[in-house]
């Protein structure tokens, strides 16, 4: 490691210069309400100017060779392992999650661009059998062109390399808007990225206060063709409309209310530690964490017990302490909201088994939390708690275990335990999720495609199918033969 997390940068980056701005924002420790440093709020002129950017280096960096663009991703993915433990602590600082997670999602991010440097290679197209004597028919990819991208503060390395990535290995130049909360990792991949040989224009980062504004540059602007939002499905639904007028191509990877399932044949031991690691990681800030944990009436007790004392075991704390397994909420309305959803439970009937309150560590810190009792009436049921409660709902019998799960909007992870593998192979076929995970609570890397159905998004990211997004098919006909 030679850079300390306090060389990364603080300026915005277009066209390849380190942009400044009288009007700055602070970015906050969320672990100690601290201010760590200041980022340009850029306006939507900003964005245009970056939409110029990217479009004037689009020529050059689509008309390069697969294995050119490779080489220097695989460069960039070079710096970002080697400047691993400096990025992991300035993602604790800005986000908040324990070392040990951070570390984690720099290696997860990180996979993507050696993922996609490769990948890129293969974008084939294909050659169709003809149905007249006089033609050939052929298909090539193409770059779709510029590209914007819009990333949440959960994950904010990952959300972002997970697109940049493939865009770059296809040929597209691509502009990212972080999130207000976390602008310095984006900053940071963008450094790495100039001093790894990624050209001027080629990767934009343009840090605002004003995600509105700026969203409606990139989404009106008819030079970007594709708009890539990983957050909210309220925003996720905003940009869609949006982009309407300009018929972009979307990649939206939105909200989720994971079921988890736990049926009576299940492994209790693995079942714990599958929604231990589902449910708690990130303190329950992640889209795919389970939300609603769907547990047989013959096993409901001992999983509830087993889950409260593992629970119990978890260390609150900021994320650089020692052995810390659970770091703050994002800010003081992740907490609010946590509360809100906990007092309608309570009000309902919920059991409060271990946790639920703040914890001692500080304001934005939340007791790992386990609930039982939770019925379909409560708040906490259909919307996404982001936060440490495991919400523990009872059922007998496995249609209706599946039509709970099914109960909602959303479809993005779910997760069931069983021993059975007929049980489990049909419970997979029948849940609405874009990706189930079974007798596991881990599922995501860069060679598996992740997204969701129904209101949790469109597209998919990682795996061959990330590399498509950034991809048009052109069929070409060849004839008078
Ligand atoms: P969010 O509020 O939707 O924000 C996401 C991004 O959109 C941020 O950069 C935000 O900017 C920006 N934004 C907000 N309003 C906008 C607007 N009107 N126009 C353009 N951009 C706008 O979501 P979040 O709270 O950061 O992230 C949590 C959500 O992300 C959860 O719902 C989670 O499930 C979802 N998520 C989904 C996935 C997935 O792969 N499906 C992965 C991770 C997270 P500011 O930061 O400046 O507000």
């Amino acid at each position: 490691m030679d850079m300390n997390p306090d060389d990364f940068p603080t300026s915005a980056y277009i066209g390849g210069a380190w942009v400044t701005s009288k009007d700055q924002f602070a970015v906050t420790n969320p672990a100690t309400g601290l201010d760590i440093a200041r980022v340009p709020n850029l306006t939507p002129a900003d964005a245009r100017h970056a939409i110029d950017e990217a479009s004037a280096a689009l020529p050059a960096w689509s008309a390069k060779t697969a294995k050119e663009r490779a080489a220097l991703l695989r460069r960039w993915y070079e710096l970002i392992l080697a400047e691993s433990e400096a990025l992991a602590q300035l993602m604790t600082a800005e986000q908040g999650k324990p070392l040990a997670e951070s570390r984690g999602e720099v290696a997860y991010g990180a996979s993507f661009v050696e993922w996609f440097a490769e990948e890129g290679k293969r974008a084939y197209g294909r050659t169709i059998p003809t149905t007249a004597s006089s033609k050939r028919y052929i298909t090539i990819k193409q770059p779709i062109g510029v590209v914007a991208a819009i990333t949440p503060w959960n994950f904010p390395i990952a959300m972002i390399t997970r697109k940049v990535a493939p865009a770059l290995a296809a040929g597209c130049t691509i502009i990212v808007k972080p999130a207000e909360d976390t602008p310095l990792c984006a900053l940071a991949l963008a450094k790495l990225a100039e001093k790894a040989g990624v050209p001027a224009g080629v990767f934009n980062v343009v840090t605002t206060q004003d995600a509105r504004g700026v969203g409606e540059v990139l989404c009106a602007d008819g030079r970007v063709r594709k708009l890539t939002f990983t957050g909210s499905t309220e925003v996720g639904k905003i940009l869609y409309r949006q982009c309407a007028d300009t018929v972009k191509k979307l990649t939206l990877e939105l909200g989720g209310n994971a079921p988890l399932i736990i049926f009576d044949d299940a492994d209790l031991d693995q079942a714990v530690a599958g929604a231990m690691a589902s449910k708690y990681r990130n303190a329950g800030q992640t889209c795919v964490c389970a939300n609603r944990i769907i547990v047989q009436a013959g096993i409901y007790d001992r999983f509830a017990a087993a889950l409260a004392a593992a629970a119990e075991k978890l260390v609150v704390g900021p994320g650089t302490g020692a052995g810390v397994n659970l770091g703050p909420l994002i800010n003081a309305e992740a907490v609010a909201k946590v509360e809100s959803l906990m007092a309608d439970a309570v009000a309902k009937g919920g059991m409060v088994k271990t946790g639920g309150t703040k914890d001692a560590a500080g304001s934005l810190f939340y007791k790992p939390t386990v609930l039982t009792g939770v019925t379909a009436d409560m708040e906490i049921v259909s919307q996404e708690i982001f936060g440490p409660v495991a919400a523990l709902i009872k059922f007998e019998t496995d249609d209706e275990a599946i039509a709970l799960a099914n109960n909602t909007p959303f479809g993005l992870a779910a997760y069931l335990f069983s021993q059975n593998i007929h049980r489990a192979w049909k419970a997979a076929e029948k849940l609405e999720a874009g990706m189930v995970g079974v007798n596991e609570g881990i599922f995501s890397n860069e060679v598996v495609p992740f997204g969701g159905v129904k209101e949790s998004g469109l597209g998919r990211e990682g795996a061959a199918e990330g590399l498509e997004e950034y991809l048009e098919t052109k069929f070409i006909c060849l004839g008078g033969m």
